[in-house]
């Protein structure tokens, strides 16, 4: 850090992002992408505007937001478009949360919630979850601060049920909730359908996962149209053109494929049934996942030493040091083939300590 970092900065402690080796080819089993290809119309679509890179983007990406919109009946004014959903949180975070007014956040969730909160100097509360890693919604009816759970929540994969989120969100008109669904294509039931309810609830969505785009860095925000007007205020007083020109066309392609977005998602979730049969068969405890990946672990060895084993045969998982899950591994649901050879290494594996 040198002499001329700000003194507002000095404190915080920046998100560390899983790892995308170069060195050598692994089975990427680590950042929760997903092994399919873009849509088909994506890349053609890429190029196009590959050609025109000397424009600036549409900086009111009304195009993007109306096909987002129409997956749920909405109006363009009910979304905002970020770089990432991460940009989205951080436009969300930025938009309602101060020194006075911090965000309570399950105690395991997505790593980099209190990490905004260390950059915007906004109080992070974090709220234990159970013993077995679900949402208590009462837990959160007597704090004074916004709320932003991930649902299904990151690193278990544990899903709260919508009724449960709409109570959450019905406890307390004042504060915001911020209902991060990155992973809801899996299985769950989104909340997107309470926004026209609730004046409240900004629900956050990203291209990265079931629709194959991470590469492109693209989320969404869904909410009643004053909050968006509210994101829209920040989001245009840092980067109006935050969504590039190839990923805008590319994303707006990718969620007009409904077949392939479907034949994605059931693909993921038949091979995420077959993966957690074969985990608990090998005697691995597997918490019950609506995502795309699944946080296991077993007897025989730690967390780590088990993603070094791994790692060292070619697979990548993810080990993240939060005391409480610090026994397990994070594996991402590939391919139905990557998913077998993974199986395969773990039965090795296990053999080799017995
Ligand atoms: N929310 C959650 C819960 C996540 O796990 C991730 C992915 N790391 C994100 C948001 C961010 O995704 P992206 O910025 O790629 O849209």
């Amino acid at each position: 850090m040198t002499k001329y970092f700000s003194s507002r900065l000095k404190g915080i402690s920046p998100y560390v992002a899983g790892e995308q080796p170069q060195d050598k080819s692994y089975i990427k089993l680590n950042t929760n992408e997903s092994p399919f290809p873009p849509a088909k119309g994506v890349t053609q679509a890429a190029k196009e505007q590959a050609g025109k890179l000397n424009l600036y983007s549409d900086p009111t990406c009304l195009p993007l937001k109306r096909a987002a919109a129409d997956l749920y009946g909405l109006q363009a004014e009910n979304v905002l478009c970020g770089n990432g959903s991460d940009e989205v949180l951080f436009f969300t975070f930025l938009a309602f949360c101060s020194e006075s007014k911090g965000m309570a956040c399950p105690d395991v969730s997505y790593g980099f919630y209190p990490v905004l909160c260390s950059l915007l100097n906004i109080p992070y509360i974090p709220v234990p979850l159970t013993a077995d890693f679900t949402i208590n919604v009462q837990d959160y009816a007597a704090i004074n601060a916004n709320v932003c759970i991930a649902n299904p929540n990151a690193q278990t994969g544990v899903y709260l049920p919508l009724c449960r989120v709409e109570e959450l969100v019905r406890q307390n008109a004042d504060r915001l909730v911020v209902v991060d669904e990155a992973y809801i294509d899996f299985g769950g039931d989104s909340a997107v359908k309470l926004i026209n309810k609730y004046g409240n609830l900004i629900v956050v969505q990203t291209m990265s996962k079931s629709r194959s785009l991470a590469g492109g860095r693209v989320g969404f925000a869904f909410a009643d149209k004053n909050l968006i007007c509210d994101l829209e205020a920040v989001r245009n007083s840092f980067n109006p053109y935050n969504v590039n020109r190839m990923s805008m066309f590319a994303a707006e392609q990718s969620l007009k494929d409904k077949d392939y977005f479907l034949y994605c998602t059931k693909n993921i979730m038949q091979t995420r049934q077959f993966t957690t049969e074969q985990l608990r068969k090998l005697g691995f405890t597997v918490l019950p996942s609506m995502a795309n990946f699944v946080l296991a672990k077993t007897d025989a060895m730690g967390g780590r030493q088990l993603y070094l084993k791994l790692k060292q045969r070619g697979i990548l998982v993810r080990h993240l040091n939060d005391d409480r899950i610090k026994d397990f591994v994070r594996i991402t649901i590939g391919s139905a083939e990557q998913m077998a050879v993974f199986i395969e290494t773990l039965k090795d594996i296990l053999k080799e300590t017995v």
